[in-house]
Formats: structure tokens, C-alpha cells, sequence
């Protein structure tokens, strides 16, 4: 059994919100006690490594500590489409996509599900042998995080904001870059530099993914900066995603009306590569509602 202290009185990320989630309350981040996912499947859209050629084994956790307005997820990040799960059953998910030939288990936007995700991880025990990939919007503690050294083998954490009036405006999160940037320094900590099997499929390591939003190249310019000040190009890889659509509310803003420009993307590119940092560089064509998957609010596997 997870400790109901942890969630008796929430504080296991950033936001310290203190929901009696064991009392039936919702933080922040719209999660209660009992796991709800929205989706479990193999999954292509991963970075090459991740998703190799069998795919990745997304697990989709419902709810989110950051409420971006350009949320792509949004209907189950905000608006709490999903289903509950109970550890067992969450361990079994999980072994269901093993058995599918899964590459590794990619646990979504799960930081404010850590003690009921270590419970299903402990319950899969040996028979589970795949990486286990933490995929954050890297708002995260570091206690919550110390939780997972042993579980995690690949953290893919966003680094989305340097501003504070930035990360404040369409986050929330006024201290997010601060947060953020010190839990990558302990992701880096817990899993070390990339290694990857002899068919080029990641077994432990961090890729960090920033998404260049429109009218923000100067931001990206700072975190390509801050990377290059912490991390040898050896020690992690760089995902610069290009996919940024108005979904959501960024629809009404007016900055964020429009996709990131070819210009933007490519200013923010020569950027990563005169760092010297090796990673992944995104297909303009990527920009689409493909990359949207189905979410279920019953369970349907
Ligand atoms: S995980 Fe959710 S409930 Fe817990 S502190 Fe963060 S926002 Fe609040």
C-alpha cells in the first residue's frame, strides 16, 4: 500500500496545493488518490530511440500540475477524461504493453501520481524488464523525484520557459524555469549520461524536449544557454520540438495565435548545434493533429 500521508495532504509537486486527495479532493492538478489514465497503447511519435520500431508503452495519466493554455492534451489534462485503475490493474497495463513488444513503459505527465506508480511498479516486479521513461512537463520536486531513483531509467522531461512572466502567463507557474532546471540537474544525477542497446534503442539517460513556441525565440535562446552552462554535450540529448499549434485557449492569445515560424525554428536549431549538443530536430510536417492520440474515459483493453 502507497503512504495515504503523501496525498493526505498533497505536496508532492512544486505547487504544494495540500489536497486532501485521501479525502476525496482534487488538486491543482485536477488528480485524486486513485490512478486514472486516458490511454495505454504502443505509441510512434516518441523520439527515434524511444519509440524504435515497435513502439513505445505510453501510459497517459489523466490530470496535470501545470495547466498549460496551449495544452494539445488538454481534455484530459484540464478537463479529467479518463479512467481509474487500480495498482494491480496499472501493473498489469503495464505488462500488457511489455507482452505487445513495447520498447520501454512511458509514464505521461505522471508527477502527481508517484506513490501509486512505484505501488504498480512494485507489484510488476521482475516480470517488467523494459526501461521505465518518466515523461514530464518538468515542473517536478526533488523529493518526489528521489522517490523514483531505482524505477526510472530515462527521464524526458520539457524545459518549456526561462521567463517567469512567461511560464506565469500560460502556465501558471511563476517559479516554474527554477523548479524545473534544478529537478533536470537530479534527473541527470539518477539516470547518468545516454546508453543504448546495439540497435540504437535508449536504455538509460535524459532527453530534454523543448517545444519553441511563436514570439519566444530569445526565451529558447536562454535555456539552449542554460543547457550548454550545466551539461556537456556528452551528458544529455536535446529534443527541439517544432509542433506548436494554437489549441485550447491559445486560440484567444494573441501571441500565441499562430505557429512558430520556419525562421523561429531554425534560429533556435543553429542554437542546439553550435552548442555542440547532439538530440533530435523535429519535421515542420509534425505540426499537425496527428500527434493527438485517442483518450477513453472506460477502460477498453
Ligand atoms: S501533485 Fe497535484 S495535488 Fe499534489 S501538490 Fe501538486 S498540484 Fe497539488
Amino acid at each position: 500500500m502507497i503512504s495515504k500521508e503523501l496525498l493526505k495532504s498533497c505536496k508532492l509537486c512544486p505547487r504544494k496545493c495540500g489536497a486532501e486527495r485521501f479525502a476525496g479532493k482534487l488538486g491543482f492538478c485536477r488528480a485524486g488518490a486513485e490512478i486514472k489514465i486516458a490511454r495505454a497503447d504502443l505509441h510512434m511519435w516518441e523520439e527515434p530511440p524511444i519509440s524504435g520500431t515497435n513502439g513505445s508503452g505510453t501510459v497517459f495519466f489523466s490530470g496535470c500540475n501545470l495547466q498549460c493554455c496551449f495544452c494539445q492534451n488538454h481534455v484530459i489534462s484540464a478537463e479529467g477524461k479518463g479512467f481509474v485503475l487500480t495498482a494491480k490493474e496499472l501493473a498489469d497495463t503495464f505488462l500488457m504493453l511489455q507482452d505487445r513488444g513495447a520498447h520501454n513503459i512511458n509514464l505521461v505527465t505522471a508527477a502527481t501520481y508517484v506513490p501509486q506508480i512505484i505501488e504498480a511498479l512494485d507489484i510488476a516486479g521482475d516480470k517488467l524488464n523494459i526501461p521505465i521513461v518518466y515523461n514530464s512537463g518538468g515542473y517536478e520536486n526533488i523529493e518526489t523525484l528521489e522517490m523514483l531513483r531505482g524505477y526510472v531509467d530515462i527521464f524526458l522531461p520539457d524545459l518549456k520557459y526561462y521567463s517567469g512572466e512567461l511560464s506565469s502567463d500560460y502556465s501558471g507557474a511563476s517559479d516554474y524555469f527554477g523548479c524545473a532546471s534544478r529537478s533536470l540537474i537530479k534527473m541527470h544525477e539518477l539516470v547518468g549520461s545516454p546508453k543504448f542497446d546495439e540497435n540504437g534503442i535508449m536504455k538509460r539517460g535524459v532527453i530534454v524536449r523543448h517545444l519553441v513556441l511563436p514570439s519566444c525565440r530569445h526565451d529558447s535562446a536562454k535555456i539552449i544557454g542554460w543547457l550548454a552552462d550545466n551539461f556537456t554535450p556528452n551528458e544529455i540529448l536535446i529534443s527541439l520540438m517544432s509542433q506548436y499549434t494554437p489549441m485550447y485557449k491559445a486560440k484567444d492569445i494573441e501571441a500565441l495565435s499562430r505557429r512558430t515560424s520556419t525562421f523561429e525554428y531554425e534560429y533556435v536549431c543553429r542554437l542546439v548545434e553550435g552548442c555542440g549538443f547532439d538530440g533530435f530536430f523535429q519535421q515542420r510536417s509534425a505540426a499537425e493533429d496527428k500527434y493527438v492520440p485517442e483518450f477513453f474515459d472506460k477502460k477498453y483493453y
